[in-house]
């Protein structure tokens, strides 16, 4: 069989650092017969193993690790738990349920795992606090933390539109291709305009 060097950093992670070192396990030589085998020994590999062993005990579970157990970003993480995906920034309101649903059944599970598992981990659960460095964006926060609060996950009008003109400019171009389409009149643009204006006003005024 043909071996190929395979090219993982050599630095050891802080959280490594802490703790007692661990004997390697033995490299893996011949051939190995298993039912299931899982590449990598971060947090998706070892809680796969974890699950299927514990609910199909009968299985041969297999975990292949080029170093060792957290080498890669599992192992030099910041350590927190947190009720989000990255990156998402969900409009829809059944995803954002989905993903908070989903996070927190994962810290849950971790916590409960910890318990059980009697593991020797500082765990602390009590919420996180997210600093911002302009008003701007610190009320923009406070604005989605009500929302989420609310279970509403529709953004703010000011958070869609750049600005007054900008809202304006869009329901104007709406509104002429519903009159092309035949489902307004041309010279009732002017008012739905002039109403789209006043909700802007209100809304932005009765925000708090
Ligand atoms: C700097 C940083 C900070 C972060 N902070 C947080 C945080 O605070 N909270 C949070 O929830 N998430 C955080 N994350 C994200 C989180 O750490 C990762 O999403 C998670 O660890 C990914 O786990 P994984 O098991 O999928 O991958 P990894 O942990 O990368 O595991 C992959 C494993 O596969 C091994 N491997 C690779 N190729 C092979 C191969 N061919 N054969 C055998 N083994 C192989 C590697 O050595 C490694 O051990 C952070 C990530 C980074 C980088």
């Amino acid at each position: 069989m043909k071996r190929h060097r395979i090219d993982v950093d050599d630095n050891v992670s802080m959280w490594a650092q802490t703790v007692d070192p661990v004997e390697p396990r033995p490299v893996l030589e011949g051939v190995v017969n298993a039912d299931v085998a899982i590449v990598g020994a971060g947090f998706t590999g070892m809680s796969t193993a974890y699950e299927m062993r514990r609910r199909f005990p009968e299985l041969g579970i297999v975990v292949l690790e080029a170093r060792t157990v957290g080498n890669g970003a599992s192992g030099r993480n910041g350590g927190m738990m947190l009720n989000w995906v990255n990156g998402i920034d969900s409009k829809d309101e059944t995803l954002t349920k989905r993903i908070w649903a989903t996070t927190q059944h994962g810290m849950d599970w971790i916590t409960e795992t910890i318990r059980t598992e009697d593991l020797r981990v500082r765990l602390r659960r009590d919420g996180c606090l997210e600093t911002f460095t302009s008003q701007q964006r610190a009320e923009e926060a406070h604005r989605k933390a009500e929302r989420l609060q609310k279970r509403d996950p529709r953004p703010a009008i000011e958070e869609r539109y750049p600005n007054r003109q900008g809202y304006l400019e869009s329901v104007k171009t709406a509104a002429h291709r519903l009159a092309g389409e035949g489902y307004l009149l041309e010279s009732d643009i002017p008012s739905v305009l002039a109403g789209a204006g006043e909700k802007w006003d209100y809304l932005l005024e009765h925000r708090h």
